[in-house]
């Protein structure tokens, strides 16, 4: 076993949460380390999302999820200004096709008033046409704060500011095992040549997205509260040049029964244009990113409904991504999971677990939020 120079702060992971909050206490801290057991940043689930920037409209009010997307959004499109991190604030149109639900719309007008998204229009058949004519709805609501961001960017400026604050990355090594010691946390890494090193450090902050119950459970901490389901969602693409037939990000009514918020519209930076995702619990926690072509009937009649100039050779599967949902299917949603664990007598290692959407959004105020717990405890 080889040693290396002891940490202050050890993150574990660099997805988007991982970086941000690694560019965020080499800000005030030193001696920060950073480990990741791909080769670069961002290959799980950070690359493989719809790249919005939630305005906070469906969570619960009070939870982690709504006010963090809140701070969050406002945090993101400032450092995306600052930085030239490409964004589009091309807002959002949730839109009613049928009379029942309208209903449904004003129920999800009250409940982002009460989370404190004050912003959203309510649009008639004509100013909806206006906006959007090649989609139908006798209704809509306008988010002017939903927009989209360039994730790969944003996480390599997360990246770029770590490495200038002074903090260190280590890439290609994988975190396989955690031991509670006196004063901190001994880490044992397996790095890409099959090599063992250890070191210590006083705070281990654990943002290791779909195996962070893993790595919560390698320092000891058993909770079946905490155990990750994999959720799968897949997205088809509509080949140009009907892309080029929709401006915005358009989502269906939520039906109160529903998983998930329905197959939308998403566009991204490069002009594509993606309906997506589903929704679908895997069997067990396996990475299986493979696409289901027989989905496409399913994913045309959904959206056919609002994008009526669609037909079914127009769209082709294009990507997957998995959720680490804490809550198991058919269970209500459960907030994101950020703790420090002195409770549970783990004093200095911080837990984030089902960091799902609104993650990426919530991404600069999950690190300061983190940031302030460590604030608490060192
Ligand atoms: C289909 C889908 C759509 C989404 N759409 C949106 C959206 O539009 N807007 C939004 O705000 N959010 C969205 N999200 C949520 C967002 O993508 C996540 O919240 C965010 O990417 C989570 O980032 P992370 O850093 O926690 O996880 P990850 O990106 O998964 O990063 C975790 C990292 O930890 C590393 N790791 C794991 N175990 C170890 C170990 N033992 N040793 C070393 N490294 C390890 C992994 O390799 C990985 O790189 C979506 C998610 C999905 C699945």
């Amino acid at each position: 076993m080889h040693k290396l120079m002891d940490a202050e702060i050890t993150i574990i992971g660099a997805g988007v949460i991982g970086l941000a909050i690694a560019e965020k206490v080499s800000e005030e801290h030193k001696n920060i380390f950073l480990v990741e057991k791909h080769i670069t940043f961002g290959q799980e689930t950070s690359s493989r999302n719809s790249e919005v920037i939630h305005a906070g409209i469906y969570y619960t009010k009070d939870s982690l999820k709504s006010s963090l997307c809140l701070q969050g959004k406002k945090l993101l499109y400032d450092y995306c200004n600052k930085y030239g991190v490409p964004y589009n604030n091309c807002g959002k149109l949730i839109v009613a096709t049928s009379e029942e639900e309208i209903s449904i719309l004003e129920g999800i007008r009250q409940t982002a008033i009460n989370n404190g998204v004050d912003d959203l229009v309510v649009l008639d058949r004509d100013q909806i046409s206006e906006m959007e004519p090649n989609v139908f709805a006798i209704r809509a609501l306008f988010s002017p704060s939903t927009g989209i961001v360039d994730t790969h960017t944003l996480i390599k400026q997360y990246e770029t500011n770590t490495i200038n604050n002074g903090g260190q990355i280590a890439y290609g090594s994988e975190v396989t095992g955690i031991k509670r010691i006196k004063d901190g946390y001994e880490i044992t890494l397996l790095d890409a040549d099959k090599s063992n090193y250890s070191f210590t450090s006083r705070v281990v902050i654990n943002s290791a997205g779909l195996t962070s119950d893993k790595i919560s459970e390698m320092v000891g901490i058993h909770d079946d509260n905490l155990k990750i389901f994999f959720c799968k969602g897949e997205y088809f693409r509509i080949n140009p040049p009907k892309n080029r037939l929709v401006g915005r990000l358009i989502y269906p009514v939520p039906h109160p029964n529903m998983e998930g918020i329905g197959i939308h519209v998403t566009i991204d930076m490069g002009g594509g244009v993606k309906l997506g995702p589903d929704v679908k619990y895997l069997e067990s926690n396996i990475y299986d990113y493979k696409l289901t072509v027989s989905k496409q009937e399913a994913f045309y009649k959904s959206a056919k409904k609002f994008l009526p100039f669609l037909e079914f050779d127009d769209i082709t599967p294009e990507m997957a991504g998995i959720r680490p949902k804490i809550q198991k299917p058919g269970e209500p949603q459960r907030d994101f999971y950020i703790e420090e664990e002195s409770k549970r007598g783990y004093p200095g290692f911080i837990n984030l677990i089902g960091i799902e959407s609104p993650g990426l959004t919530s991404s600069i105020s999950i690190a300061k939020y983190v940031n302030n717990l460590i604030n608490y405890t060192i």
